[in-house]
């Protein structure tokens, strides 16, 4: 049986900080695959942004990059956007 692919929350919330600062360079107007950052280490999802919106969402508290239908599960003292 195959073992599916688990990507823990904290993994994906690096690889897209790496991401958004690897692309530095590129159009801001330019989306960019950010992985979801739901609470499912299952999801491997990935939410079209540019930097530009990604930048200005991430700069509010509680905000993160969610597929539709996804939400954010770990505790971190809010529950609803
Ligand atoms: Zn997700």
């Amino acid at each position: 049986m195959m073992t599916p692919a688990t990507v823990p929350t904290s993994h994906k919330l690096r690889v897209n900080g790496l991401m958004r600062r690897g692309l530095e360079a590129l159009d801001p107007s330019r989306p960019i695959a950010f992985f979801c950052e739901c609470g499912s280490a299952g999801c491997s999802q990935t939410v079209w942004l540019t930097r530009q919106e990604y930048d200005e969402r991430k700069a509010s508290p509680g905000w993160a990059a969610l597929a539709p239908g996804h939400r954010r599960t770990e505790q971190r003292g809010w529950a609803a956007a």
